[in-house]
């Protein structure tokens, strides 16, 4: 369609669900609500994804956001609600093992989709040098100086914050259990 036009540049620090699960958001504010298919259709989209970025989704879940978008393409009034589902039909046609992953294993590869994740310090590579300690306005990190700092999971936000300020890459995101890999934390 004629109108204007955009790139997003995105690598695999982005998660493609949450990707997903943004555009929704910001669509359910533009929707006028006059017809059903976008009113309600948005709002159901945006639960199942929002359920699958928590680790409470399923797979049937997911044949239904599939079959939902297709429907809401198909019988929305205008623009907006035709083109509502692209985010969800183009990431689930690409980056589909993303979502199975979060559904399946309860992880977000991309350690973006914050209630799945933790973050905690490798104490092998954790020097103490007390730079997290300042970086935390939650007051989530604590040690003495010079030794390992340990993560409150009670206190952090997740915001990832230390994380970008740590210059000897000792934070990391955990998903159950797993460390996910260091290159992609490095955001
Ligand atoms: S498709 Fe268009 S008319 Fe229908 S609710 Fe969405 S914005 Fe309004
Ligand atoms: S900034 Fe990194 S090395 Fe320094 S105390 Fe925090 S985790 Fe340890
Ligand atoms: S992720 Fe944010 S809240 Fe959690 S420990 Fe790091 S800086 Fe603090």
């Amino acid at each position: 369609m004629v109108g204007s036009g955009g790139v997003v540049v995105m690598d695999e620090g982005s998660c493609m669900v949450d990707v997903a699960k943004y555009f929704l958001n910001f669509l359910q504010d533009e929707s006028c609500g006059k017809c059903v298919p976008c009113r309600l259709g948005i709002d159901r989209m945006l639960e199942i994804v929002t359920d699958i970025t928590e680790g409470r989704g399923t797979l049937q879940q997911l044949d239904l956001l599939e079959e939902l978008a297709e429907t809401v393409a198909e019988t929305a009034l205008c623009g907006l609600g035709k083109t509502a589902p692209n985010p969800v039909l183009s990431t689930l046609r690409y980056f589909r093992p993303e979502y199975e992953v979060h559904i399946k294993e309860k992880k977000c590869p991309a350690g973006v989709c914050k209630a799945i994740i933790t973050y905690s310090i490798d104490p092998e590579k954790c020097n103490g040098c007390g730079v997290c300690v300042r970086g935390c306005v939650h007051g989530a990190i604590i040690g003495e100086k010079t030794q390992a700092h340990v993560i409150n999971t009670e206190l952090c936000q997740k915001c990832g914050i230390c994380r970008s300020e740590c210059k000897f890459d000792a934070i990391r995101v955990v998903c159950e259990n797993e460390v996910l890999n260091a290159a992609i934390c490095q955001r």
